[in-house]
């Protein structure tokens, strides 16, 4: 969806959004006296009453193990935990069987860099083997990743001799597009990057980033944490080999996420993890796999959590991905130009020209973020703070640490203006 599209489509109203909140107990909670104003969902999201029913309704209705068992609730749980990978695939435009269960975003990153390394055990022949990487072959990713789209591919290069290169930012925190276009090489194998940033809040340009590597020949693999739960995702459209999702964070529970894999690469790409449930044949000294997605979901699956989060998705579409893009979007303006405007605080990323989610991270003069986090906590509101598991970034801007406060679909502009007037009381009462 562009920008210009995105501005036609009406945002939630506030009777919409008190309707939406009604769905989710834990927001009727207090702390510290105060109502609760949650502002981490960037971190993890909450759950509503259909996510919570779903998880409560197997375990009591249809517990059993998927893919085994003559037994009528096996039969019932396989149907469910089909449908539910269906489910996924469809809310971000991929086929059933393009859509591999993990236990989060970080596990389905390792799996595609384990593969890219691991396919030397002469089962898949030389469509297989062409997978692999090994000296003069480059990884291209970001200064701006969370490390779990980072520290794969450095321990990637490391086992496989090939080269990790950094595509850097500007001072604003902006990917320089300049570089990306000279980083990706005709030698580059694999280009990995955030849709959206999870300090900056900004939308990167996939369209550019995917043209580059496409240019090149190389494999794209789209980190869609901070995307797929809050803007209308079509990895087709996009164009991206692999996307990863993280359940947690997209108002699913946690324990499970989603690697989304073009077929044609699912199908020669080596198992992960291997034992039961991911073979056809064993004997003593061989196994034959199954075909993917199954190849890679090796052991007892994540079945009630994956159930869960296929409830969580048809709850965000019955909402409406556009709507909430766009209820978001108003949000991230909000916080990006109501905390600017506050003396000593500095917006990460504020002056980027690109589209942004609810989402803004930020550094106050003389404050630790932590300080800053209990000074919020102590009036109700929840953000996060530290480094958000993006410390080339932060260092990169200058600081170490930042606050973080994104919103979600639940999020109201009390809410958003509680936290900017938090901050600036804190810079009162800290000075
Ligand atoms: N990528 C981004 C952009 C994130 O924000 C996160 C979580 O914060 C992750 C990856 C890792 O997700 P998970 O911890 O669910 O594996």
């Amino acid at each position: 969806m562009s920008t210009i599209e995105a501005d036609l489509i009406a945002p939630l109203t506030d009777a919409e959004v008190q309707r939406i909140r009604e769905d989710f107990p834990i927001l009727r909670t207090e702390v510290n006296g105060h109502p609760l104003a949650y502002l981490d969902s960037g971190a993890t999201s909450q759950r509503p009453l259909a996510v919570l029913d779903a998880e409560r309704a197997f375990a009591t209705g249809m517990n059993s193990a998927v893919h085994r068992g003559a037994h009528t609730l096996a039969a019932e749980a396989t149907e469910l935990f089909e449908d539910a990978r269906a489910s996924v695939a469809r809310f971000v435009g991929a086929d059933d069987d393009e859509i591999v269960w993990t236990s989060n975003a970080t596990e389905a990153v390792n799996l595609v860099a384990y593969a890219l390394s691991n396919a030397s055990l002469g089962r898949g022949g030389a469509a297989s083997e062409s997978l692999r990487l090994g000296p003069g072959d480059e990884i291209v990713t970001t200064e701006m990743e969370h490390h779990a789209n980072l520290i794969p591919w450095q321990e990637l290069a490391a086992r496989t001799g090939a080269t990790l290169k950094v595509i850097p930012l500007d001072d604003q925190g902006a990917l320089r597009l300049d570089a990306a276009a000279e980083l990706i090489t005709a030698r580059t194998r694999l280009v990995a990057f955030t849709h959206v940033s999870n300090v900056l809040g900004v939308i990167n340009p996939v369209a550019e980033l995917v043209g580059l590597a496409r240019k090149a020949g190389a494999l794209v693999l789209l980190d869609a944490c901070q995307s797929a739960p809050h803007l209308p995702l079509d990895v087709k459209a996009l164009d991206v080999d692999f996307a990863v999702l993280s359940g947690h964070k997209m108002l699913g529970p946690t324990g499970i996420g989603a690697l989304y894999g073009r077929r044609a690469l699912l199908e020669i790409m080596p198992p992960f993890l291997t034992g039961g449930s991911m073979i056809t044949t064993v004997t003593t000294t061989t196994a034959e796999y199954l075909p993917p997605p199954q190849r890679f979901e090796a052991g007892t699956q994540r079945v009630s959590q994956a159930i869960a989060l296929a409830a969580a998705v048809d709850y965000l579409t019955a909402v409406g991905m556009p709507r909430i893009a766009a209820h978001e979007a108003a949000f991230g303006a909000r916080l990006v130009d109501g905390l600017s405007a506050i003396d000593g605080v500095r917006v990460l990323g504020a002056g980027i020209d690109l589209p942004r989610v609810g989402l803004a991270s930020f550094d106050v003069d003389g404050i630790h973020s932590h300080d800053l986090g209990q000074y919020l906590d102590d009036l109700g509101i929840a953000v996060r703070v530290g480094h958000h598991c993006a410390q080339p970034l932060h260092r990169r801007l200058g600081i170490t640490s930042s606050t973080r406060a994104s919103t979600y679909l639940y999020t109201t502009d009390a809410e958003v203006d509680a936290v900017i007037a938090g901050v600036a009381g804190a810079i009162d009462f800290f000075r």
